[in-house]
């Protein structure tokens, strides 16, 4: 089954009781027994709410997997896969992570007697000198926040797989219809499905998937442990964003592919960074791993810290904000926003500088947010 097909109809069917073709909100804490022990498969709301089920059978079929698991956040994501380590246990990371993930590694999990090394993965070769005997798990997101870097999912996995580590790949940015980390040799994939696959800026969530059986049980097992799951309204949200992901991203990446070349050729603009573009460093490893490129840009405004607050002041359509993936258009500075939780040295190291600026290119109409972008940079 195509993508296309697989958003609407993976995992779903119309309700028995009375045909309905959208899945109810089973708003319930619990589930009546017949006698103790004997139900119909469900027992307490936070183990497993068939709204939730719903959404977890569609998200495993959208990335090719067996085992679908949905979260409260991706931040509850994130926390509860985390859990799946020990005190002693060392992680590597790649150097250019999304704020929060940083924060959890850096200030939270480290209270645990787990520490994180992060490097840059763009050269698989740097993964091998970090490796310790124990490392039990890398953690990558590609392309990565904010500076759209690209990392070899297979080479990396291949590279876990022969030292026995987990390897995890967070596929927010591209969402499963342009990239498949598990096709790829991933052991789990995890997304914030508050971004693109929820698609409206509506709501908070995450969600992991994976063919590991043995994982999934222990995953199964911290999900109700922890209590790190979404409510039945957002999972109904999230599941029926997701209708139409595939419309969304092409749309996403038509825009962003315009975009970038307009700014690329703008006097204002130092650089473009898109996977897209020809001039980026990667783009022959986009091609290859990706099947499209995304609606995420990152650009240099040249002059720095006063121009770049000009431009994010100035727009109109693209609204400064956090956040990315909806269908409306959004800016940001992410050395004052996303990413104000990385300490100012190791962010300009990385290349998070005063003159950057994220946009996430939404789906109006490209010509309006060409003549946006222009009077604001003008
Ligand atoms: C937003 C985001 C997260 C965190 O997800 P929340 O739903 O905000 O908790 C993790 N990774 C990436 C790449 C993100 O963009």
């Amino acid at each position: 089954m195509k993508i296309e097909t697989k958003v609407i109809h993976a995992g779903q069917s119309p309700e028995p009781t009375t045909g309905a073709i959208m899945p109810p909100i089973f708003q319930t804490s619990t589930f009546v027994q017949e006698s103790p022990g004997k139900n119909k498969g469900y027992e307490y709301a936070r183990k497993s709410n068939p709204t939730r089920t719903k959404l977890q059978d569609n998200l495993a079929a959208l990335e090719n997997g067996k085992y679908a698991l949905a979260f409260g956040s991706g931040c509850g994501t994130m926390t509860t896969l985390l859990h799946l380590l020990k005190k002693g246990n060392h992680v590597v990371c790649c150097d250019d992570v999304y704020g929060g993930t940083y924060r959890l590694f850096t200030k939270v999990i480290s209270n645990n007697g787990i520490d994180c090394t992060f490097t840059d993965l763009t050269n698989a070769q740097n993964l091998k000198k970090q490796i310790q005997k124990n490392t039990k798990l890398v953690w990558i997101e590609t392309p990565t926040n904010p500076l759209l870097k690209l990392i070899d999912i297979e080479k990396i996995s291949q590279i876990c797989k022969s030292k026995n580590i987990l390897c995890i790949v967070d596929n927010t940015f591209m969402s499963p219809y342009f990239q498949n980390p598990l096709d790829l040799g991933a052991d789990i994939v995890m997304h914030s499905t508050t971004k693109y696959l929820n698609g409206h800026s509506d709501v908070i969530g995450g969600a992991i998937v994976t063919n590991n059986p043995e994982l999934h049980d222990r995953l199964l097992f911290l999900v109700n442990a922890m209590g790190t799951i979404p409510g039945p309204f957002d999972s109904w949200l999230v599941l029926r964003g997701i209708k139409t992901l595939a419309l969304r991203m092409k749309a996403h990446e038509q825009n962003a592919l315009k975009i970038a070349s307009f700014l690329e050729a703008h006097p204002a603009i130092e650089k473009v960074i898109y996977p897209g573009l020809k001039s980026h460093p990667q783009h022959a490893l986009a091609k290859k791993q990706m099947r499209g490129f995304g609606g995420m840009m990152s650009i240099i405004v040249k002059g720095g810290l006063a121009p770049a607050k000009k431009l994010l002041e100035k727009t109109d359509l693209f609204s400064l904000a956090e956040s990315l993936g909806g269908v409306e258009s959004l800016i940001e500075h992410p050395a004052i926003m996303t990413h104000a939780s990385v300490d100012k040295a190791i962010r300009e190291k990385g290349g998070i500088v005063d003159g950057l600026v994220r946009l996430s290119i939404g789906i109006e109409h490209v010509d309006d947010l060409i003549a946006d972008l222009k009077q604001a940079l003008s």
